[in-house]
C-alpha cells in the first residue's frame, strides 16, 4: 500500500470550517493508502503568540518562546483528528514528542536529528490516519524545540524520509511553485517541475511556498515533494532530481525578500583579523548574516557591508559599535528596511550574459544596486525595499520567465 505524508499549511486550516474541508481531503485520498498528516498552527496563530510574548518581555527567553509556540500546532492536531472520526474514519494526533522527532539544542531554530518512527508506524498498522504536529520536536534534554517559522513542512519532508513514504505532498493557499510570488506578479506561471537546487535556492531567496531546510531535507534523502492547493484537486508542482532538459531554460524563479536591513560598519583598519572580530561579535548576539561586501582597501582602510534579517537589526547594531569604537573604525550605518531580488535557474550554468542582463533592467527601471551576490544557480541584488516588487516584475518579463514553465 503506498504511504503518502500530506501536510497542511496554517491559511488552509485557520477556521473550523477549513479544517473540516481538510478532513474531508484527507477522507477522500484515505481509501487504499496509509495516511500521516502533518499540520501548522491555525492561521496566524505562531504570529499572534510570538508578539504576545514580545508584550510581556522585550527579550523573550527562547525555551520558553519554543514552549508558547509549539501550543499552536497542538490545538490543530486535536481537532482535525476530531474532525476525522466525526467523518467515521479512524485518526489519532501525535505532539511531536510522541512522533518520536528528536532535535539538537537550538530554541526556536533546531534542527532535527533522528526520527524513530515506531509509534506513528504502530498507528498506522492500526489503521489509524496518523495527525502530527508540525514544527515542533524534542532535544535530547527533553525540551521542546521549534524548527525555525514554516518549520512544518520540515516535519513532513523528515517524517517522509524516515517512514520511505512514497511522496511528501505540501498542501497550500496556492497550487504549486510558481515563476514569481503570484502575490506579485499576476504573469507568474506555475512551474510543473523544478529541481531541489532551484527549489533551495528560491526558498533561501525569499519564496517562502516551501521551507528552505526542508528543500535541503528533501534532496538530502531524496523525498520527492509535490506541493499543490488545498482547495483544488489539480496537480501542482514536483520538487525532483534535475532532469534533462531543464537546463534550457535560463531562469526558472525570480524572487524577493523583503525582510532584509543592511549594516555599513566604516573606515575599518585593513589588517588581519579583523573581519573575524567584527563578525564574531555578530555570531555571539545569535545573529545570521546573508551577503558580505568588503570594498578595497585605500589608505590601509576600508568598508565592510552586510545584509541581515531585519528582525535582528537593532542587536547586530548594537553588537557592532562597541566593536567599531575598539577598533577604531569610523562609524556603523544602516538601513533597516532593504529588499533582496534574485534570479534563479540550473541554466545559469551553461549560459552568458545573465548577470549583464539582471543589471541593465534593473538600471532601466532606475533602480540602485546596492550590493551582488552570486552562486552557480543565482544572482540576487540589495535594492532600496519601494522597488522590490517593480524589479520582480521588471525581471521577470526580461528574461520571459515562464515560458518554460511546462519543461
Ligand atoms: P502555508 O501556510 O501553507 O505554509 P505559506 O504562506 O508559508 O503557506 O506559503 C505560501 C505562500 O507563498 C503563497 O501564498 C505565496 O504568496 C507565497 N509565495 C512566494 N513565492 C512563491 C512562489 N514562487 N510560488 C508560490 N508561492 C509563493
Ligand atoms: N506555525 C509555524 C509558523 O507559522 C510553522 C509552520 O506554519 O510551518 O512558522
Ligand atoms: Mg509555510
Amino acid at each position: 500500500m503506498a504511504l503518502v505524508v500530506q501536510k497542511y499549511g496554517g491559511s488552509s486550516v485557520a477556521d473550523d470550517e477549513k479544517i473540516r474541508n481538510v478532513a474531508r481531503r484527507v477522507a477522500a485520498s484515505a481509501p487504499g493508502r496509509e495516511l500521516v498528516v502533518v499540520v501548522s498552527a491555525m492561521g496566524k496563530t505562531t504570529d499572534h503568540l510570538v508578539g504576545l510574548a514580545h508584550q510581556v518581555s522585550p527579550a523573550p527567553d527562547p525555551r520558553e518562546m519554543d514552549m508558547l509556540l509549539a501550543t499552536g500546532e497542538q490545538v490543530t492536531i486535536a481537532l482535525l483528528a476530531m474532525a476525522l472520526q466525526a467523518l467515521g474514519l479512524r485518526a489519532r494526533s501525535f505532539t511531536g514528542f510522541q512522533a518520536a522527532i528528536r532535535t539538537d539544542r537550538a530554541h526556536t531554530r533546531a534542527r532535527i536529528t533522528q526520527i524513530t518512527t515506531e509509534r506513528v508506524r504502530q498507528s498506522l498498522d492500526a489503521g489509524e490516519i496518523a495527525v502530527v504536529a508540525g514544527f515542533q520536536g524534542l532535544s535530547d534534554e527533553d525540551e521542546i524545540t521549534t524548527l525555525g517559522r514554516g518549520g512544518s513542512d520540515l516535519t513532513a519532508v523528515a517524517l517522509a524520509a524516515a517512514l520511505k513514504a512514497d511522496v511528501c505532498e505540501i498542501y497550500t493557499d496556492v497550487d504549486g511553485v510558481y515563476t514569481a510570488d503570484p502575490a506579485v506578479v499576476p504573469d507568474a506561471k506555475k512551474l510543473a517541475r523544478v529541481s531541489y537546487d532551484e527549489m533551495l535556492e528560491m526558498a533561501s531567496l525569499g519564496a517562502k511556498v516551501l521551507q528552505s531546510r526542508s528543500v535541503e531535507f528533501a534532496k538530502k534523502y531524496g523525498v520527492t515533494v509535490h506541493v499543490r492547493s488545498t482547495f483544488k484537486p489539480d496537480p501542482g508542482t514536483l520538487v525532483t532530481k534535475e532532469e534533462q532538459g531543464m537546463e534550457e531554460v535560463v531562469v526558472t524563479g525570480v524572487t524577493h525578500d523583503r525582510s532584509q536591513a543592511k549594516i555599513s560598519i566604516l573606515r575599518v583598519p585593513d589588517r588581519p583579523g579583523i573581519a573575524a572580530q567584527v563578525f564574531g561579535a555578530i555570531a555571539t548576539k545569535n545573529v545570521v548574516v546573508d551577503m558580505i561586501v568588503q570594498n578595497i582597501s585605500r589608505d590601509g582602510y576600508t568598508d565592510m557591508s552586510f545584509t541581515l534579517p531585519r528582525g535582528d537589526h537593532r542587536r547586530a547594531v548594537t553588537a557592532l559599535e562597541e566593536v567599531a569604537r575598539s577598533i577604531g573604525a569610523l562609524g556603523v550605518v544602516h538601513d533597516e528596511r532593504v529588499a533582496k531580488v534574485s534570479i534563479v535557474g540550473v541554466g545559469m550554468r551553461s549560459h552568458g550574459g545573465v548577470a549583464s542582463k539582471m543589471f541593465a533592467t534593473l538600471s532601466k527601471e532606475g533602480i540602485n544596486i546596492q550590493m551582488i551576490s552570486t552562486s552557480e544557480i543565482a544572482i540576487s541584488c540589495v535594492i532600496e525595499d519601494k522597488y522590490a516588487e517593480l524589479a520582480v516584475r521588471a525581471l521577470h518579463d526580461a528574461f520571459e520567465v515562464g515560458k518554460g514553465a511546462n519543461r
